[in-house]
């Protein structure tokens, strides 16, 4: 199942080769099917986006928190900015996965 899959860093081709050897070094093929997962320059350039729409999503409920409780600048910098670095791995992780998979359902790799 592709959720599962997602959830676990999981091959968009297979759904069962490992995409991540480390929580941040990708693997360049997919141990199992041997599909490349950078399919050309730049294609992980979506995945910014996709991080940059992750990291707004996790921010704007504790901005708006805040806003809510006329907090200070200072506060925004003191919440925002630590959480934001705490995420950023996850998000990069993540926004890879995720695009790999949206662009697996998008745009299919055939079968060999
Ligand atoms: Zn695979």
């Amino acid at each position: 199942m592709r959720l599962n899959a997602i959830l676990k860093s999981h091959c968009p081709h297979c759904l069962e080769g490992e995409v991540f050897d480390t929580f941040m070094k990708m693997n360049e093929t997919c141990a199992v099917c041997d599909i490349k997962f950078e399919r050309e320059d730049g294609y992980f350039m979506m995945s910014v986006f996709i991080g940059y729409v992750m990291a707004v999503a996790a921010l704007l409920p504790i901005a708006i928190y805040l806003y809510a409780n006329n907090a200070s600048a200072t506060w925004y910098l003191l919440a925002l900015l630590p959480t934001l670095l705490l995420l950023s791995p996850a998000i990069f992780h993540y926004a890879r996965i995720l695009w790999l998979h949206i662009d697996e359902l998008l745009d299919p790799r055939r079968q060999e």
